[in-house]
């Protein structure tokens, strides 16, 4: 335990933690330095809490370090076992574990008291602010109530709305579906005053924890009334609004315990998730209000598969294609949700390679920021099977050369190359910017069906003159045509 007179080397520790984390997410927006800023981040983790558990009494060494080992232990487990594709349920998880930690401290604090005469002091405090005589430790007290408050309503929205986003990607069956009662919005309206009006309860009656209790109970019904109309297809967007919540919750409980390095993590998480959100909004021309409250699909006026491909749908084979391939100059890779479901980031990678070793031609990867089901899922997934960062280009880099292109192969990728998106202003994906495939000379799309992407629309590129359809799984595809170029 270190001595008050310390207080300078702890600080001192939280202000090195936090350059850590700053670095680490700058670290964080290339893929070259990811890994270099995820371990910056990891370090910045270790020495908070490592100094936190220096620093306090409450609870003890041996309780502490047996939390932090188990804690480390669920992490590493889960992060080996979970596949790519299974990632942003994991973050819904851990989203939802910051939100029920963030629950737990704040009603520590607030139930429990602590010092002698604290409930006393928290009483005191709150009747000054309502008008009658004032200190400034019972300000203190009072500041630490409105955080808690805060931090329980936030929290438990985070928790009960991260487990049903969860719940939603995992395709677990009793997670509700769509609006359960007529007007739900008007519910989770009211749900949400009353959730307002228990905090101020609370903190003129911080004596009274059934308040406290009341705006736990309150906030986790709102977290499922909140989310559980939002399409499955749009959880990434809420997983990254509600981690940007998580983050907050953190903050506000970071002022409740006092704890500087608490409240910058919980501000960086907090700034960090609401940035993606936007990004992710921005990238799919919606707004952050047409994700929470319209619902994306088709409409009326969507032309329906059979007028869009009937009679003019032309397939391929691996032979076929490895042809036209053998004598391209300039190839593009264009990968999608597809290529994740497949796990074909390897395959992709021989066949580059192939390419490019043994017929001369120039490939590149063309990346869209939404490709896939959370923002870098393309990236991550080459970056693994160890695809140079410069082959790896994004749209707009992209675009102006589509036309230069010999051969674009589009593998399990859909909405991200679909015309529409230029051509239909009344389409539910009008105005995402796309990856313009269909300018090249010849397009190759390797899926297994005609079944449409995320937005759940035709895609009228299938049917285009230079496209060619190679239907079956990602990996398969990829490992055909390898064999016959190699063949060749
Ligand atoms: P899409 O969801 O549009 O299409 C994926 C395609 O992959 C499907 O049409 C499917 O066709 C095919 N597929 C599935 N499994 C396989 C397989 N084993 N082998 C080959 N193909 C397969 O994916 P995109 O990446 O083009 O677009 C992403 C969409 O997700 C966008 O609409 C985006 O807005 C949305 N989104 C993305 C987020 C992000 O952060 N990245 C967040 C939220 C939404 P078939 O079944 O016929 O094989």
């Amino acid at each position: 335990m270190l001595a008050a007179s310390n207080a300078l080397l702890i600080n001192g520790a939280y202000l090195l933690a936090s350059i850590l984390f700053i670095f680490g997410l700058k670290g964080l927006t290339h893929p070259k330095t990811a890994v270099r800023g995820n371990l910056l981040g990891a370090l910045g983790m270790l020495v908070a809490v490592g100094v936190t558990l220096l620093d306090q009494h409450i609870v003890s060494f041996p309780v502490m370090i047996a939390g932090l080992v188990i804690g480390t232990g669920i992490g590493a487990f889960l992060a080996i076992r979970v596949e790519m594709t299974g990632m942003p349920e994991l973050v819904a998880v851990f989203n939802g574990f910051g939100g029920v930690a963030s629950v737990f401290v704040a009603g520590a604090w607030m139930l429990s008291g602590g010092d002698e005469g604290f409930k006393e002091g928290l009483v005191r405090g709150a009747r000054d602010l309502i008008g009658v005589e004032n200190s400034a430790a019972q300000i203190a007290l009072m500041q630490g109530t409105i955080a808690a408050t805060a931090s329980a309503l936030i929290g438990g929205v985070t928790l009960l709305g991260s487990l049903v986003a969860y719940g939603k990607l995992a395709g677990v069956k009793w997670v509700p579906e769509g609006e359960f009662i007529p007007a739900q919005k008007i519910l989770n309206a009211a749900l949400f005053l009353l959730g307002i009006f228990l905090c101020y309860q609370s903190v003129i009656n911080p004596d009274n924890g059934l308040f406290f209790l009341g705006i736990v109970l309150v906030s986790c019904i709102l977290g499922v009334t909140l989310v559980t109309p939002i399409g499955g297809a749009d959880m990434p967007v809420v997983i990254a609004l509600l981690n940007s919540y998580s983050g907050l919750a953190a903050a506000a409980t970071g002022f409740v315990i006092s704890n500087n390095v608490l409240i910058i993590a919980g501000s960086l998480v907090g700034a960090s998730g609401l940035i993606l959100t936007s990004i992710m909004c921005k990238a799919m021309n919606r707004s952050l209000a047409n994700v929470m409250f319209a619902t994306m699909g088709p409409s009326s006026s969507t032309a329906s598969a059979d007028d869009v491909y009937e009679g003019k749908i032309k397939s391929t084979s691996g032979d076929e294609v490895a042809m036209l391939l053998e004598t391209s100059r300039r190839v593009v890779i264009i990968p999608g949700y597809g290529m994740a479901v497949s796990q074909a980031q390897h395959a992709v990678r021989d066949l580059a390679n192939l390419l490019e070793s043994k017929f001369g031609a120039n490939v590149d990867f063309a990346i869209h920021p939404v490709a896939g089901r959370m923002p870098g899922h393309m990236n991550v997934l080459l970056a693994e099977a160890n695809i140079p960062y410069d082959k790896l280009r994004e749209m707009d880099d992209i675009n102006p050369e589509m036309d230069q292109v010999d051969v674009a192969i589009v593998i399990g990728a859909n909405d991200v190359v679909n015309p529409v998106a230029r051509t239909d202003p009344s389409s539910p994906i009008a105005g995402m910017p796309i990856i313009d495939v269909d300018k090249a000379r010849t397009v190759i799309v390797i899926k297994r069906s005609l079944s449409p992407g995320y937005a759940g629309i035709p895609n009228p590129l299938f049917a285009a003159d230079n496209t060619l359809m190679f239907f079956g799984d990602g990996k398969k595809a990829f490992q055909e045509m390898i064999e016959a170029l190699k063949e060749a």
